[in-house]
């Protein structure tokens, strides 16, 4: 899993959650990063709505402040610090107030985090987040507090995540933790630890919950969705005789299931796992949307092979083609880094080529940020000048500017089903806005439809992100 631009806007939101305010303390919580952290936040505020915990919009009236980071590039890191700094005049006015690290960067950085930044009193891994009561009990004792033990069978399935923010609609469910996919310029494998699948029952029970609740799409998350597999082993084996085996394109169907009306999206597959089957059984759900986010990073064999990406350019065409011969109108968004180690201008001039052939919905894009302790960072040097990955990213986004606005077009004149989200966020009096199955933003007239409704919309127009519309039933 590549972490994603599209939540990054909404960083420090502050997130509202009614405890039983038993100890009548406050919690104030902010998410960075990826969705898996998002998701993971709702996994914190449960847990410490247990404890009592009420949570504030009102960083002032804050007794327990955590920041759930991201760590994915230099940049992420240095917005927390910078962050911090907020909480140091606070702490002055309000010494009691205790300031948590949670996430990939507590788990990159431990025990220095706390003496890298003073006021910092705990610092919690992503898979030690059932410790956090004992650990605030330590701090309240006066101590710092340390948990980044990385475990290989925490999946907090039997949490229930409180939802937080969001629109009522829409919903992540974590389906794996970890990645064993060692891409040599990435983190995750070591602040997220080993790759472990959680019950797929378990999965079903908070969709069908979801879906109870009003939502209406749920987004099963995973650093590597394609690799879920419950007692299969790593070779395929059968690890229990006694239960069922549950691979990705089974756990896919199982949560189309839930009600035709859920609709069921995932995040991020893998070029090297994705199956077949995966794509048959999309095509055999309507409610299973017709998007795939594919990372592929580099258009070139080489550069793909520095990056222990695990694929060729020539397998990842053939996926490309695979989607699009069994689902022909399946929207395909990506990831690309510019800049890696030693990559040359004709290499890079591949990637160019690739975004022109498959001409791709939507693309996260960057420059290569070198990350400490990656395999990258051991083997090999970051010897591409800035201004290059500058240049080389500016042509990337040029091309997939191009693209995003030919794929947005080829929907102009045609019907959609969209799921209504609410008000659009530009004209929020006037507008609505939902999704199409293709994860393209709609925009309609204000009418009455409520949110969690669907409506069948014949689209008008575009510009280069949105795509507008009106009903047509
Ligand atoms: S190691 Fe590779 S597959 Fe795993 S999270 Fe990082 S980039 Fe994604």
């Amino acid at each position: 899993m590549e972490e994603k631009v599209i939540l990054e806007d909404r960083q420090g939101e502050a997130l509202i959650m009614e405890g039983n305010g038993a100890n009548g303390r406050k919690l104030y919580l902010e998410s960075y990063g990826c969705a898996m952290n998002f998701s993971d936040s709702e996994i914190v505020a449960s847990i410490l709505q247990k404890e009592g915990f009420t949570t504030t919009r009102n960083v002032e009236e804050a007794d327990l402040v955590m920041l759930n980071t991201c760590s994915i590039r230099e940049k992420a890191e240095a917005t927390v610090r910078k962050r911090l700094q907020l909480f140091k005049k606070q702490k002055l006015t309000n010494p009691g107030l205790i300031v948590g690290i949670l996430g990939c960067m507590a788990e990159r950085m431990k025990e220095t985090l706390l003496e890298e930044e003073k006021l910092v009193d705990i610092v919690v891994g992503p898979d030690a987040y059932r410790d956090l009561p004992s650990l605030i009990k330590q701090v309240d004792g006066g101590q710092k507090a340390v948990n980044v033990l990385l475990s290989r069978d925490e999946t907090y399935a039997d949490i229930s995540p409180i939802k937080l923010g969001g629109n009522g609609v829409t919903a992540f469910i974590s389906i794996t933790r970890g990645c064993d996919n060692m891409c040599s310029f990435c983190v995750v494998p070591f602040t997220r630890g080993r790759e472990r699948s959680r019950n797929p029952l378990s999965i079903v029970a908070e969709a069908r919950q979801l879906f109870d609740e009003g939502y209406r799409e749920v987004t099963l998350l995973g650093q590597n969705v394609d690799s879920y597999r419950w007692n299969i082993s790593k070779k395929g084996e059968i690890e229990d005789p006694n239960i069922p085996t549950t691979n990705f394109a089974q756990l896919l169907e199982m949560v189309a299931l839930v009600h035709p009306d859920l609709r069921v999206r995932f995040s991020t597959s893998h070029p090297k796992d994705m199956t077949d089957d995966v794509l048959h059984t999309m095509a055999k759900y309507e409610n299973i949307c017709k998007y795939i986010h594919l990372p592929v990073q580099s258009g070139n064999t080489e550069v793909l092979k520095k990056m222990n990406r695990g694929y060729t350019r020539e397998w990842y065409d053939e996926r490309m083609k695979a989607i699009k011969r069994i689902m022909p109108d399946c929207a395909i968004s990506t990831d690309v880094i510019t800049g890696f180690c030693g990559e040359t201008e004709e290499q890079h001039q591949d990637t160019l080529s690739l975004m022109r052939e498959v001409r791709y919905d939507y693309a996260y894009m960057f420059f290569y940020s070198e990350r400490p302790k990656t395999l990258a960072e051991r083997k090999f040097e970051d010897d591409i000048p800035l201004e290059v990955k500058k240049r080389r990213l500016a042509e990337v986004i040029e091309i997939q500017n191009a693209n995003s606005l030919y794929r947005l077009e080829q929907q102009v004149g045609k019907e959609y089903k969209i799921l209504i989200e609410g008000p659009s966020r530009k004209y929020p009096e006037e507008q609505l806005c939902g999704r199409n199955s293709q994860n393209a933003m709609v925009v309609i007239p204000k009418g009455p439809y409520p949110k969690g409704s669907y409506v069948n919309v014949y689209i008008e127009s575009c510009t280069g992100a949105t795509l507008f519309g009106k009903v047509i039933d």
